[in-house]
């Protein structure tokens, strides 16, 4: 990496894949910008953590759904410290059930912050980090459940699915300015998501007869971010165990 450090956005870094993720990023040399969904003080654990590794952060808090406050945060962060590096766009939530019983409400709020947040948060940053010239990473957290479906998960399947396909047409228009674009796609992973999962049930479906550690996810998305990984683009890559 060149001496002038890259910084690179981590939505939903408070808790779970996110924070491991932006960690392990600090680790390997960039500046984080660690975001959470409210009270950025929550995220000042994780800053120190992030200078004792020798990196820096800052921390910023939007709720992805909600698309003026978004483009009002990031205005902000442009103006004060100029285009990211790079895009890690993890923060994602579920609100399970079957379809039988599913609310309207059940839908649009997965598909809202899972889905819209991509536009929200990617769409303002897009010509900034463009005319940097100096090419970019972006990863999103997409999910097995958006690769095969998960029962009890229709709205937020389909919003991971839609992912990958916003994630393969994004890479075709940034590829020639040097921005790759990958998904991510993992499979039971331990963090607060899947606390109320039936895991003995699931552990059956995983033949690496485990879940998976944030950590993991974490070394995945390193290498995508990585100077080694600048011909990886328009791909989903699994990291489940074999659940797929
Ligand atoms: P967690 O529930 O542990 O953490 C979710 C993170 O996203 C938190 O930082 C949370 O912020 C943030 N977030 C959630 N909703 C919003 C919102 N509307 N606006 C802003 N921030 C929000 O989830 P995981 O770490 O498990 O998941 C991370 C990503 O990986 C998600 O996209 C998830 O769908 C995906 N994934 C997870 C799997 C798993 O098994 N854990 C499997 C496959 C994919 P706050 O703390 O402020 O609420």
């Amino acid at each position: 990496m060149s001496t002038a450090r890259r910084w690179l956005l981590v939505t939903g870094a408070s808790r779970g894949i996110g924070r491991a993720i932006a960690l392990k990023l600090a680790q390997d040399g960039y500046g984080i910008i660690a975001h959470c969904r409210s009270a950025p003080e929550r995220l000042a654990p994780l800053c120190a953590e992030i200078a004792a590794v020798g990196s820096e952060a800052r921390a910023l808090a939007f709720d992805i759904a909600d698309r003026a406050a978004v483009a009002a945060a990031l205005e902000s962060e442009l103006i004060a410290h100029g285009p990211p590096y790079g895009v890690i766009c993890n923060a994602g939530l579920a609100q399970d059930g079957t379809f039988a019983g599913m609310s309207g409400e059940a839908w649009d709020t997965v598909l809202t912050a899972n889905l819209d947040g991509f536009y929200n948060v990617l769409q303002p940053l897009m010509l900034p980090m463009i005319r940097q010239r100096r090419g970019g990473r972006v990863v999103v957290l997409s999910s097995v459940a958006g690769q095969i479906g998960n029962r009890g998960q229709v709205n937020y399947s389909a919003a991971k699915a839609g992912l990958i396909g916003a994630a393969k047409a994004l890479a075709l228009e940034l590829a020639s300015r040097g921005i790759t674009v990958n998904c991510v796609a993992p499979g039971l992973i331990e963090t607060d998501m899947i606390a109320a999962a039936p895991r003995e049930d699931l552990l059956k479906l995983i033949p690496a007869g485990r879940i998976g550690r944030a950590e993991e996810v974490a070394a995945l998305v390193s290498y995508l971010c990585s100077d080694a990984a600048a011909y990886v683009t328009r791909q989903v890559i699994g990291i489940n165990g074999g659940l797929c």
